[in-house]
């Protein structure tokens, strides 16, 4: 066994290695001498149980693998092609090129984010943000958090913390990635009541459930799951209506923050920011890299004094927005306000595109690739947990499926793992590419990827 260990090159042999050599330059000597250390001690391992001494060669490439693996860029671009818009595991909402640079110019030098300029003193980060936000949604108050999630906590801790708050059976819900209503509420200190039953709640049930510790009336968005059928819940205005007899604050978890009527584009109706305010909401919070087409925030609206007690928390520290995301909200809004969405912020200018000129597209796009692909009827969605069951009309690119090695599966694989991946999805036996998703100058990008996997 010791004598076949001898025969593994050494550490300082490794290292003069030419390929090592390289990896030295383009990192620094010291990182890949732990990796040289790590291989190494793979190898003296794998001969350990019985395997064969590895060639010089063969340890180079290995430490090459390893570095390419460890210290690529990462997350890695990839061509948004399955005609999710919203794709959670895909990073969520796209930003405007206004959106991008304003976040650039932000991070890369000094501004005044927290600095008055008229008197040199200390400034708010929030008030440029909070006048834009409450422009687009006409409400009194706002401010931006980290994320929706960060809202919900910071809000209810500063509303309701050891009181009780009153939530409908059908709504303390998960949202995803274990995010749970019930689980948020405690920890903001605050207890659940659960009231209604799961396909039916009625003002009724709410108003019956308050007592003197009632801290807050919350309504949350199922956004991600449809409940159908014999099924009832009180209209937002209803609640607000209770809420203001009863001098109770009524919550409003909106989860997408939709500023424009979806129904516009052929869906269904999303609740929006405007219309919680219109109806009196207390509190209403909402995302702001989901239907608004930011970058990741939360967004918390309402009464003044409310919003006011919200920003002066303690927890108000610990979830703050930062400087890159308050600028690329901003520059967001701003699209709104030049009533420019649909045709600067990414996720809209999807949403707002036609079938048939998504079809000239694809038609292009088939004919560039040849090989057996066509163009096909089918239906892009929204995702990220809005609008579920909601579908656009599209025309997809439907891949040949001879030629190359594998089924569909070995095809989406291929599109996946080279230098730029392409995300498609398999329905029917076949690899579906809808344009709808993926963005102005990724064409050629894209063809080049799903020609070079149509070949091999
Ligand atoms: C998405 C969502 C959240 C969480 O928002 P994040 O910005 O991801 O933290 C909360 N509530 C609802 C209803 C949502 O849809």
């Amino acid at each position: 066994m010791s004598t076949r260990l001898r025969d593994l090159p050494s550490v300082d042999r490794v290292l003069s290695d030419e390929r090592v050599v390289r990896l030295i330059a383009q990192y620094s000597r010291r990182a890949v001498t732990d990796l040289v250390r790590a291989e190494m001690a793979a190898c003296r391992e794998a001969i350990g149980i019985g395997g064969p001494v590895p060639a010089l060669a063969e340890i180079a490439a290995a430490i090459e693998g390893r570095a390419a693996d460890r210290w690529r860029e990462w997350p890695g671009s990839v061509i948004n092609a399955t005609g999710v818009i919203l794709h959670t595991n895909l990073g969520r909402a796209p930003l405007s090129r206004a959106a991008l640079d304003a976040a650039e110019r932000t991070s890369a030098g000094y501004n005044d984010l927290e600095l008055d300029m008229e008197t040199g003193k200390r400034g708010s980060r929030q008030a440029h943000l909070s006048q834009l936000v409450c422009e687009v949604t006409g409400a009194a108050a706002a401010m931006a958090v980290n994320n929706n999630a960060s809202a919900m906590l910071l809000g209810l801790a500063a509303v309701a913390a050891g009181k009780e708050v009153i939530v409908s059976r059908g709504e303390a819900v998960e949202i995803g990635g274990g995010f749970r209503i019930p689980d948020v509420l405690r920890q903001s200190g605050a207890t659940l009541v659960e009231i209604g039953t799961t396909n039916r709640t009625y003002v009724r049930d709410y108003a019956n459930a308050i007592t003197e510790n009632t801290g807050a009336i919350l309504s949350v968005h199922s956004s991600n799951f449809l409940v159908s059928g014999f099924t009832h819940s009180p209209d937002f205005k209803e609640l607000v209506r209770l809420g203001a007899e009863r001098n109770i604050p009524v919550l409003h978890d909106l989860g997408s923050g939709c500023l424009l009527d979806t129904a516009d584009f052929g869906l269904a109706h999303e609740p929006m920011p405007q219309e919680s305010v219109v109806a009196g909401v207390s509190l209403a919070f909402f995302s702001g890299d989901k239907l608004l087409g930011g970058p990741q925030a939360g967004i918390i609206i309402g009464d003044e004094a409310l919003v006011s007690d919200v920003s002066s928390h303690p927890l108000a520290r610990a979830v703050r927005i930062d400087k890159a995301g308050i600028s690329a909200l901003s520059a967001t809004l701003m699209h709104y306000i030049k009533e420019e969405a649909t045709s600067e912020i990414p996720v809209w200018r999807m949403i707002s595109r036609t079938a048939s000129d998504i079809g000239s597209t694809a038609d292009q796009w088939a004919e560039s690739l040849g090989q057996g692909c066509d163009v096909v009827d089918g239906l892009s969605t929204i995702g990220g947990g809005s609008l579920p069951g909601e579908v656009l009309n599209s025309r997809l690119v439907r891949l040949g499926s001879t030629g190359h090695t594998g089924g569909p599966d070995a095809l989406a694989q291929r599109l996946r793992n080279g230098a730029n991946p392409v995300l498609g999805r398999i329905e029917d036996d076949s690899v579906l590419l809808d344009p709808r998703t993926v963005l102005l100058g990724q064409e050629d990008t894209l063809l080049k990827t799903v020609s070079h996997a149509l070949d091999s």
